[in-house]
């Protein structure tokens, strides 16, 4: 493509600067600037990138200034510059934004913090690119929600998928996040059943039949999930290990083989071969992978730091039109480097 699509950045934490890298890797969309909130260490790392800074408004533009950063320009100027906005701010920030991305008619992606309403449709690349095709603002779902989605649009196509159930232990907190906890306990977060995310599934594939249940712990690396899928009719375990090791976006790991049996086996294998140890893709534990007549339980882990990153390309690249499904999840997996080994 001639002409590179230009994306703000709109919150430059965890999730938009892995965004930034990403876009900076494809060849039909190019960063055309990011806010940044403070002049912290993410500043200077975008700078170092460089990443033309946007303040928020004039008034927060003062502290880049004396911190001897060059702001270009405010939020409202960056969407002038920009085709599409990735917003990237903090859960429910980003329904803040809304009224003004509207105002200016900015193509919109948001984030799974915000609620399903704030956007058109919400996104996970493998289950409902085509409908989400043309669509003005999207949401990438949540990085758990991610996680599931995943597992259950790779099997779909076996056999009729009569009830999903979950349960869903969830770090507490990401590495750098240094005053969320727990510190000490497991909270039962949230407290109802079925959790949020079962609903979130929801807003991707309507005709789920999903339960989950939540738990966090004291841990930053990943969030691991016990899956129970009942199928219409019997499966076998070739088949479905057959399809998981066919499929994009899903790692299979073997822990007898490999002797990684935590999500800290795990993150130090990827920091092995890894660019910043992060894994995009879906681990799932091949040993744990157990059958009996139409009942499939498993584990997985989920690296929520960066498993929603390939659906933020691809969820920019359906918003704009810019590619067909398939031609979007090989590209975004070629450049990003997504593959079936862990490393
Ligand atoms: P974060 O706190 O790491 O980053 C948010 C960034 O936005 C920070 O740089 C912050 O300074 C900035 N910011 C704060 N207030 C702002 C404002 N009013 N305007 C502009 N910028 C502002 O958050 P994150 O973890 O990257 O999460 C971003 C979104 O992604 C949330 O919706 C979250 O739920 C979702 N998400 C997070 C994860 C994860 O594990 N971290 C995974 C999947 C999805």
């Amino acid at each position: 493509m001639s002409k590179k699509v230009k994306v703000g950045i709109n919150g430059f934490g965890t999730i938009g600067k892995r965004i930034a890298m990403a876009i900076n890797k494809q060849n039909d969309m190019s960063v055309s600037g990011i806010i940044k909130k403070r002049p912290d260490y993410n500043a200077y790392y975008a700078v170092e990138k460089g990443f033309k800074i946007y303040a928020v408004s004039e008034k927060e533009a003062e502290a880049f200034q004396k911190a001897g950063i060059e702001v270009r320009g405010t939020l409202v100027d960056l969407i002038k510059e920009s085709d599409i906005i990735i917003d990237a701010t903090p859960g429910g920030i980003g329904e803040t934004y809304r009224p003004l991305y509207s105002e200016l008619d900015i193509n919109v992606i948001y984030q799974g913090g915000e609620r399903a309403s704030v956007a058109e449709g919400s996104f996970n690349a493998l289950c409902n690119y085509d409908e989400s095709m043309g669509k003005k603002t999207l949401r990438v779902v949540s990085c758990n929600t991610t996680g599931l989605l995943r597992s259950i649009c790779a099997l779909k196509d076996l056999a009729e998928i009569k009830k999903v159930d979950a349960v869903l232990i969830r770090r507490g907190a990401d590495p750098p996040e240094i005053k969320k906890g727990p510190i000490n306990a497991i909270t039962i977060n949230p407290p109802t059943i079925p959790s949020h995310h079962a609903h979130d599934v929801k807003t991707v594939l309507p005709w789920v039949n999903i339960s989950t249940a939540a738990v966090v712990v004291p841990t930053t690396l990943m969030h691991v999930h016990h899956v129970t899928i009942r199928f219409k009719h019997n499966i076998k375990k070739n088949e479905i290990i057959e399809i998981l090791n066919a499929y994009p976006r899903i790692i299979m790991v073997d822990s007898k083989s490999t002797k990684i049996e935590s999500t800290a086996q795990l993150m130090d294998a990827a920091r092995l071969g890894r660019e910043k140890g992060d894994i995009n893709e879906l681990v799932i534990f091949e040993d744990s992978i157990t059958i009996e007549k139409n009942e499939l339980q498993f584990f997985q882990a989920v690296h929520q730091e960066s498993i929603v990153i390939p659906e933020n390309i691809d969820a920019i690249r359906a918003s704009l039109k810019l590619a067909q499904k398939l031609e979007s999840i090989k590209e975004t997996d070629r450049t990003l480097g997504l593959t079936k080994r862990l490393y």
